[in-house]
């Protein structure tokens, strides 16, 4: 009895934050009641109601939580957001709004409220310098930085200018950060400068939390990063003020909890000592162990084979490609993408 008035009272909690919200405007041009408008329009009330299902179950909460999530999916678009894209080659841009079909993933992430992000923005030069400032000086404390790419720090960062004013990468990132409630690097050169600061990294590229000297960001790295891990971060946002529950390298342990070796479908194969050998050999006909082609599954914690990519039709291992381990950072890239089986055990 006890226990169950705790979980009452934890519920409850959750929602007086999410209804917080109700107190700032909706940004974004779909509004809660189209959001369910369009939902009903595509015919995808049961694709929602799953989606919603398997990100409350991806984020490590009870079945109970389903209608706080879907509560807090539609006030997604209540919270400010800049984007900044850094040194980087825009993947996880492209992996955020990819638009196959309008299937659930992609109304929700154009439902959520990208105020400023210059690759999807309309405005332009002047006007979109503008659209930033108002909003570093009108949501102060209330917005939350989402940055992709490297912050070059090689020739006090001149090796990355953006806008009419020539501000450099880490000028322009320090500025947008002071004010900013909570900082989610996303993608693995915003995590630790990724395959910008591969070997001999010219450009001196270095993370968001190294660049700022901080060490309370949110790293979600990937190469891309799931979309479906940031709006799991920024959804535990809205429901518990706060950010969650993180690993040592400050990244969410819902996303990044787990082996990939540990749940892939070919696991079965590597302890069968079951292992292709060669592109196209038998072994890969049957879906066997891509180990010894340079599978670093075993090095890599993240939940790519539990929620895939695509509307979770498949994950590299399932396509036939070994995993290199993207979400360690610039190691993936100087070392774990090169080499076929690493000659030591190691660990990222
Ligand atoms: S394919 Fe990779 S992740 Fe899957 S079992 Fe083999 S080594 Fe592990
Ligand atoms: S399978 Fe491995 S390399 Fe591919 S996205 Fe997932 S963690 Fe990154």
């Amino acid at each position: 009895e006890r226990e169950a008035k705790i979980r009452t009272e934890e519920l409850e909690a959750v929602h007086r934050r999410i209804n917080k919200f109700n107190a700032l405007h909706p940004k974004n041009m779909i509004d809660e009641d189209n959001l369910e408008e369009a939902i009903e329009a595509f015919d995808m009330g049961q694709e929602y109601n799953k989606w919603v299902s398997m990100l409350t179950a991806n984020m490590h909460l009870g079945p109970d939580y389903e209608p706080l999530v879907s509560e807090g999916v539609q006030h997604l678009n209540k919270i400010p957001i800049i984007w900044l894209e850094l040194a980087d080659c825009t993947g996880n841009s492209e992996g955020f709004i990819k638009s196959a079909h309008p299937k659930i993933d992609d109304l929700i992430l154009q439902y959520i409220s990208l105020d400023y992000h210059e690759l999807l923005m309309a405005a332009s030069g002047d006007q979109s310098e503008s659209v930033l400032d108002s909003i570093i000086k009108n949501d102060a404390g209330k917005y939350i930085l989402i940055v992709e790419g490297a912050i070059p720090l090689g020739m006090e960062g001149k090796f990355l200018r953006i806008g009419a004013k020539g501000e450099t990468g880490h000028a322009l990132l320090k500025r947008v950060a002071k004010n900013s409630a909570a900082i989610l690097a996303v993608g693995s050169c915003a995590f630790d400068g990724g395959v910008v600061a591969a070997k001999p990294n010219p450009t001196g590229a270095v993370g968001v939390s190294e660049a700022l000297g901080r060490d309370d960001i949110i790293n979600l790295p990937g190469c891309p990063v799931n979309p479906i891990n940031i709006v799991g971060t920024l959804l535990h946002f809205i429901m518990f003020d706060e950010m969650p529950k993180l690993d040592e390298k400050n990244r969410p342990l819902w996303a990044y909890g787990f082996r990939i070796h540990d749940n892939c479908e070919r696991r079965g194969h590597y302890d069968l000592d079951e292992f292709v050998l060669e592109w196209g050999d038998e072994g890969a006909k049957k879906g066997w162990c891509l180990f010894k082609m340079g599978c670093k599954g075993p090095y890599a914690n993240l939940n790519c084979p539990l929620v895939k990519f695509n509307e979770g039709t498949s994950w590299p291992v399932q396509a036939g490609h070994g995993c290199f381990a993207c979400g360690a950072g610039k190691i993936a890239f100087d070392k774990y993408a090169n080499h076929r089986p690493l000659e030591e055990e190691e660990d990222e």
